[in-house]
């Protein structure tokens, strides 16, 4: 596959198939108040404490215990109830203040709140390298905000979901 995290500009476009795959293969970063939020509803095993930093309780290779399977498709229990990880919400995105991977005049991404470097990650299915598109541009905005908290909806950045069934 190359290089795993391409710069943005590198990027033609990307669309979220609801694969589930992203749910499967990583650990799961939450922010402070999302940890809590989780550990308050579903009760303080869904949350693991490692060198100081909150995770959602799992092992790498193992599903995630929000994700429900549903027609061949990955859903998150937790988007439908707005409580979707902010880590989640921009993956395949991964934005930073400092080149993290390297090529940066290439991650470099000016938005209107600011300089950041972005990269996308190419083990999602749903990521075209080329010449970056104007949807692309929109999901690399979009995605910033998210992670700085300024925005909640997404447009470009996710799969559209049918209603779920309630999980636990
Ligand atoms: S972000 Fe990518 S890997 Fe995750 S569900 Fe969407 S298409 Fe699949
Ligand atoms: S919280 Fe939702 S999006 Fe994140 S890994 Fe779990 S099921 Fe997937």
């Amino acid at each position: 596959m190359g290089e795993l995290y391409l710069p943005w500009s590198r990027v033609s476009d990307f669309t979220c198939y609801a694969c589930g795959l992203c749910c499967y293969h990583f650990r799961i970063p939450l922010k402070p108040h999302e940890a809590i939020s989780i550990a308050r509803t579903f009760g303080p095993t869904y949350v693991d404490s490692v060198a100081g930093r909150q995770y959602i309780r799992k092992r790498e290779g193992e599903a995630c215990p929000f994700l429900i399977e549903s027609n061949g498709k990955g859903l998150c229990y937790l988007q439908s109830l707005g409580m979707k990880p902010s880590a989640c919400k921009i993956w395949p995105f991964r934005i930073y203040r400092n080149p993290e991977h390297g090529r940066s005049e290439e991650a470099y991404y000016s938005h209107r709140l600011g300089g950041f470097y972005v990269y996308v990650d190419q083990r999602c299915p749903g990521v075209k390298p080329g010449k970056p598109t104007p949807r692309l541009m929109k999901a690399v905005d979009e995605a910033i905000e998210v992670w700085i908290g300024v925005r909640r909806d997404q447009l470009y950045t996710t799969a559209f979901l049918p209603p779920l069934m309630k999980k636990f």
